[in-house]
């Protein structure tokens, strides 16, 4: 297991090296980041959050219109354990990152509002929120925390105080668009960075696993976190299937120590 602690430790020196060197770096975060804090990757079938329920047929947006209350009862569980997560050592590593200056943007796939709670500022969330809801008749938009909470004590389905509409999470359903303002800022990001690193996520889900490919096109570095393989290991200038919550307090202690040296910001 030597070689492998060196490889770990090589890993992390070049990885804060290439994030010393960059001038636009984009983090692209997915369920990885927030399993160490305890938020199961909920896309994913042995996430155990889907029991008896058919993706498709509960958490997509017709069976939403169609039938809420289940919906409804799907999330509950979701819900509970996002409103109790508290953010961990890779969330606030890259918030701050992103307050020394050497993070420009934080994408995620995820919908925990975790990053933000960490510190960082300028997140687009690609796949929408659990922290806020919209009316699907009017429109209107809502903090989501007393409606969520409400119903996880009372089971009262999130109701428009304005129109009487049922609210919705959000969070981008299956089959759903994604948020457009947030996708072509997250395009616009990852067209004009000179590094990407992907923390937590397997780059499996689209259109999100295609956003590196824009960086890359470009000539961008890219620095992978990731326990499991992905399709652009090959590709990465460093690679380390390791746990991000470890692995980026790791390379921040190495960029604070390199900062009295070459790496000023
Ligand atoms: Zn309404």
């Amino acid at each position: 297991m030597g070689s492998n602690r060196e490889a770990i430790e090589m890993g992390v020196r070049n990885a804060a090296d290439i994030i010393c060197a960059s001038h636009q770096t984009v983090v692209l975060t997915g369920a990885g980041i927030s399993t160490p804090s305890g938020i199961p990757d909920f896309r994913s079938p042995d996430s155990g959050l889907w029991g008896n329920y058919d993706p498709f047929e509960v958490a997509s947006l017709s069976s939403f219109r169609y039938n809420p209350i289940r919906f409804y009862e799907w999330i509950r569980t979701l819900a509970g354990i996002v409103i109790q997560a508290q953010p961990n050592q890779a969330h606030y590593g890259i918030a701050s990152l992103e307050e020394l200056g050497f993070v420009q943007t934080v994408i995620t796939q995820n919908i925990d509002g975790l990053h933000q709670r960490a510190g960082s500022k300028n997140v687009l969330q690609v796949h929408g929120s659990m922290e806020s809801m919209s009316c699907v008749r009017c429109y209107k938009n809502f903090s989501a925390k007393r409606f969520i909470s409400d119903y996880l004590e009372n089971g009262t389905i999130p109701i428009c105080p304005d129109c009487g509409g049922i609210l919705k999470p959000d969070l981008v359903l299956m089959g759903e668009q994604m948020p457009a303002q947030t996708w072509l800022q997250a395009q616009d990001a990852c067209k004009k960075c000179d590094l990407m690193i992907i923390a937590g996520s397997s780059l499996e889900v689209l259109p999100v696993a295609g956003l590196p490919m824009r960086a890359l096109q470009n000539g961008a570095h890219l620095i992978l976190i990731n326990y499991s393989e992905t399709y652009l290991d090959a590709r990465a200038d460093v690679v380390l299937h390791e746990d991000v919550a470890e692995i980026i307090p790791q390379i921040i202690k190495q960029i604070n120590s390199e900062r009295s040296g070459r790496c000023k910001r």
